[in-house]
């Protein structure tokens, strides 16, 4: 078994009073692709936004390659290697997919398009690129793009910053089922060089894609395994699947 990248221990975040997460353990290997799921409510995504900083906890420690993220300012983590998405967009409608992805790559400002042919997209922008499969759209405004598309624009503007984790919120909502599908595809092509933990409710998603799944519920881990194991659980089924 390959050793933990990030290990959250005793994490309680709590709300005017109100337990958003109680006593939380919780811990992904090096390479792990980890699905997290819950009803709404469970504390998903204010674990995401502990791990980056930007909700503090009331107890508890995240560390993270053996480094305490708790207290440490969001851009500071980000340095350290954890990168995430947003339910809300991040693209430069305006600017074409290449020099978004140029942006995110930390570039000062977007190279002019016969600048870029004579020196070249960077090797990282153009692996990223390869990996979303948008190739053929490199020079179109990313205003153009499908959701679908969007989403994998996003997904390479994390990955072309080169996180050691990478943190998505709910990829596929509101994708077509063949946008499922190629996401699935990029999410184990992504987590080949990265560890990645996916926020997701879609049961069909996680069944054709999923290895390892943590359920949360009411603030509390209510188990992790298999997605065969996490179904077959009487605890799940009554709190989450309702079946
Ligand atoms: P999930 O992502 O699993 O749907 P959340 O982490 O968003 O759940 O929320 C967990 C609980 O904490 C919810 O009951 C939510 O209303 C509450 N909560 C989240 N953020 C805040 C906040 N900033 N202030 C008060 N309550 C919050």
């Amino acid at each position: 078994m390959s050793e933990a990248l990030l290990e959250v221990r005793g994490l309680n975040v709590v709300f005017s009073g109100f337990h958003a997460l109680t006593d939380l353990d919780f811990t992904l290997r090096r390479g792990e692709l980890r699905f997290l799921i819950g009803p709404n409510g469970a504390g998903k995504t204010t674990l995401i936004d502990v791990i980056t900083g930007l909700t503090r906890p009331a107890s508890g420690s995240v560390r993270f390659d053996g480094r305490e993220l708790v207290g440490r300012r969001e851009h500071r983590i980000v340095r350290a290697g954890v990168g995430r998405t947003f339910q809300t967009s991040v693209v430069f409608e305006e600017l074409s997919v290449v020099d978004n992805l140029d942006l995110a790559a930390g570039f000062r400002r977007p190279l002019p398009a016969l600048l870029r042919r004579r020196r070249g997209v960077s090797d990282a922008v153009a692996a990223a690129l390869d990996t979303i499969g948008l190739g053929d759209l490199a020079d179109r405004p990313a205003g153009v793009l499908s959701h679908g598309q969007r989403q994998w624009l996003e997904i390479g503007m994390l990955v072309v910053q080169r996180p050691r984790l990478l943190l998505l919120d709910e990829p596929v909502a509101g994708m077509s089922r063949d946008e499922r599908d190629r996401t699935g595809e990029l999410l184990r092509t992504v987590a080949r060089d990265h560890t990645v933990l996916v926020v997701e409710h879609d049961m069909d998603f996680l069944r054709r894609f999923a290895s390892t799944v943590t359920v949360l519920h009411e603030g509390r881990l209510l188990c992790q395994g298999t997605v065969a194991q996490v179904q077959a659980d009487p605890r799940v089924q009554e709190v989450y699947l309702g079946r």
